[in-house]
């Protein structure tokens, strides 16, 4: 049977006593003990809410109350106020662990009416016998234990452990078939035998079924729909590219009109090509760092929106005032973090769109911090739209504790549609695998579970809090060099001197020099503060190139080798992110690398010292100094004027020629043609294109390709030529070698 692990924590400065309190305590430690329950016994709290992280491991509290210095007014009584803070602290994180107090002379009425509440009882010592206050605690302990568990991964242990024999798929048995070979045998120890004996095929009754959303796992869904604020919540287990084509699938047909952030994820534009709609495109700001910033509030306009519909070359015979588009899709965080006011969108747009589409799949945990608002998709007690009806979609994994491809697609109703849950499962099954892994599920379920307030409040409050400490302590290293040159966090001029500070502070105010997105609307976005972007020198915000710099992608290979993996790198920027997971140790170590890598480059240091292992994979540049690798490739990128390149190729029109599926549908029927770089211009893709940095699509299927991003790529072909190993990475590019041994780089596009 599995044991869990979760001690009795005693907290009571005579512990490790010689005297009668000592002997009191220790002989009730002992007396659990025998019970079969651990126990952790320390003599003092040291830092409270340090202290108070212990919540998550242990099964219940007992605190001793007694104190020499006890003074009769318990508001003054310093070993009280301590009680006070400390149970505020767990309560804070934890509404359920059960709290004991422990006293020789006190008794309840020595304690305030705001502490005696969150207790599970008083034991006073000497009245009964350990055994029996011990019986008494663990009763308490073990139904706290026996209730933390979500539905479906309760049910999920259970069967793990039930030791009943299978004869249904998965073939490995519970694992039992690694045991056969000796690297089976070593896969099996790697990943142990519950992740194996938990891998179990869907015919397993009593787990209910994913795709029909019965059993446990319905209950599980619903529980999850109860904590995220959404009328229906179904989990996805391959990812929120999957969570995007359900939503679309189940809400737009061949030949319609749809509304489409241009920023948006690729699954998005999967999407399009496989309902056959004609995408009118939303364009974002961006500034000359290359950070995509918000689309601006009038072109969520119905009038701007039937401009473009008007205007559109695929459109033209059709009555733009006719059209209804059938979804609006907005990335809800974009890359960089930006966040919109959702109820402004849902209110502009209602009645004439009948879908609202918002990806948060970096978005999941704003739901549970009043810090972000309205912005974001679903919240409590906001109002519902008349007519549209609102999906999120949230990658559980990405800031939650999902693991990989754990997903969600969250539906709020409006007040006169309500969502068809068996029509919504038609596009459900028709994206989803018949043997989805119940590790995902169960690991949807207890994401959720963990985001149950108040437990998920503090998770998201303490993620703020670690990422305002960041952007404080690199402001403070900043303030040290003095007119040194140092990295900056991108944000708002003003941060909060300590704790969270006010959501206002991180609301984008139109015309602030430190985003570039010019006149944005009043209380329209929003930064959020856990994403961050770190600014490296020589690029300005204007895409003016000082005399010296340092691109980003050599500061992250850099970080790379000292262990610190950054989530995306940019021209001069690179992304981090404060998730539930961050400790300060991450951040902390990502800092003293950064002040490293500052060292190595002021003085130059060779390559092959400092970047070993990427000297090793490009030998040609172990001589160089870092600095002055950093400034080669800054001189080339300003050479190419890479920024303005960069944001105009992005906020250029492309003229779509076809539809995005008739250009894909070429494919099929083999009606494409292999171009090279030199002779795309006015040719029309059947590919799409994405350059990394930044991974936004470029070019979608149908489109013709313009001089800008000719210019674009053959830029990056040149550039990629002179520094291998530091080139851009454009997805969709097909590279081939000739007969004559000459390297080449072609796209796919519709046979002329
Ligand atoms: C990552 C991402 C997705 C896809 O999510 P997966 O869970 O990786 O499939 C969708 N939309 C946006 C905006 C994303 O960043």
């Amino acid at each position: 049977m599995q044991r869990f692990h979760f001690p009795i924590v005693i907290i009571d400065e005579d512990f490790r006593s010689e005297n009668t309190s000592g002997l009191g305590i220790r002989a009730l430690a002992d007396a659990i003990q025998k019970e079969g329950f651990e126990v952790v016994g320390v003599t003092s709290y040291g830092d409270l809410s340090q202290f108070a992280q212990q919540q998550s491991r242990a099964g219940a509290f007992i605190l001793s109350i007694d104190d020499e210095e006890f003074t009769p007014g318990p508001e003054l009584d310093p070993a009280v106020l301590n009680l006070r803070n400390f149970i505020s602290e767990i309560r804070f994180r934890n509404a359920d662990i059960p709290i004991y107090l422990y006293g020789e002379t006190r008794t309840s009425q020595h304690i305030p009416n705001d502490i005696l509440r969150e207790l599970h009882g008083f034991i006073h010592m000497f009245e009964d016998t350990p055994e029996f206050v011990a019986r008494h605690i663990i009763r308490e302990a073990k139904s706290y234990l026996d209730g933390l568990a979500p539905p479906f991964f309760r049910a999920l242990m259970h069967y793990a452990q039930d030791g009943s024999y299978s004869w249904h798929c998965p073939g490995h048995s519970g694992g039992v078939a690694f045991l056969k070979s000796p690297i089976g045998r070593m896969f099996h120890q790697f990943f142990g035998e519950n992740m194996l004996r938990a891998d179990v095929c869907n015919a397993v009754e009593e787990l209910g079924q994913l795709l029909d959303h019965t059993g446990p796992v319905a209950d599980s869904e619903k529980n999850a729909a109860r904590i995220f604020n959404a009328d229906h919540c179904f989990f996805v287990t391959n990812g929120t590219s999957t969570s995007n084509k359900m939503v679309w699938h189940h809400t737009v047909a061949p030949g319609d009109v749809v509304l489409v952030d241009r920023n948006c994820h690729k699954s998005i534009l999967h999407s399009i090509i496989m309902t056959g709609a004609v995408p009118v495109f939303l364009t974002p700001t961006r500034n000359h760092y290359g950070i995509i910033g918000p689309i601006p509030e009038s072109e969520f306009s119905k009038a701007a929106i039937q401009k473009k519909i008007a205007r559109h070359p695929l459109l033209q015979g059709v009555d733009a005032k006719k059209v209804r588009p059938k979804i609006l899709t907005v990335t809800q965080s974009t890359y960089d973090g930006v966040l919109y006011n959702t109820e402004t969108i849902k209110a502009k747009l209602d009645g004439w769109v009948d879908t609202i589409h918002f990806d948060e799949a970096w978005l999941p945990h704003a739901a549970f911090h009043k810090f972000y608002g309205a912005y974001h998709a679903m919240g409590k007690s906001r109002p519902r739209p008349k007519q549209a009806v609102v999906y999120a979609t949230q990658s559980t994994h990405k800031l939650l504790a999902g693991i990989s491809q754990a997903s969600q697609v969250l539906v709020q109703d409006s007040q006169t549609v309500k969502l068809d849950r068996h029509l919504f499962n038609e596009a459900y099954l028709m994206h989803t695998s018949t043997s989805p892994q119940y590790a995902i599920i169960a690991s949807c379920d207890v994401a959720a579970a963990m985001m149950e307030p108040p437990g998920g409040t503090a998770l998201v409050e303490e993620s703020i809090r670690e990422a305002l400490d960041f952007r404080r302590a690199m402001r403070k290293v900043d303030e040290e060099y003095g007119q040194d040159w140092w990295f900056q966090v991108w944000g708002p001029d003003k941060l909060a001197v300590e704790d969270i500070g006010q959501p206002q502070d991180w609301i984008l105010q139109a015309n602030e020099a430190w985003h570039g997105f010019g006149k944005l609307a009043k209380g329209f976005n929003m930064l959020d503060p856990i994403k961050s972007t770190i600014i490296t020198p020589g690029l300005d915000v204007s895409g003016r190139f000082a005399k010296s710099g340092i691109p980003a992608s050599i500061v992250t290979k850099f970080l790379a080798e000292h262990g610190v993996v950054v989530e995306k790198t940019g021209l001069y920027s690179f992304f981090i992110m404060f998730t539930i997971g961050i400790t300060k140790g991450r951040w902390n170590t990502l800092l003293t690398a950064l002040q490293q890598f500052k060292d190595d480059y002021d003085r130059n240091q060779p390559l092959w010292r400092i970047m070993p292992e990427f000297c090793q994979a490009n030998p040609r540049y172990e001589r160089m100094g870092l600095r002055d690798l950093c400034q080669s490739v800054h001189e080339a990128y300003a050479k190419g004027d890479i920024a303005r390149l960069t944001t105009e190729v992005y906020l250029a029109e492309l003229e779509p020629a076809m539809k995005p599926s008739d250009a894909y549908a070429c494919i099929a029927h083999r009606k494409t043609e292999r171009v090279q770089i030199d002779d795309l211009e006015g040719r029309v893709t059947t590919a799409m294109l994405t350059p990394y940095p930044p991974g936004i699509p470029l070019v979608i299927p149908g489109e013709r390709f313009n001089r800008r991003v000719v210019d674009y790529l053959r830029f990056t072909r040149e550039f990629n030529a002179q520094f291998p190993g530091f080139g851009a990475d454009v997805h969709g590019l097909v590279a081939e070698t000739g007969a004559d041994g000459v390297r080449r780089y072609f796209v796919d596009c519709v046979l002329d």
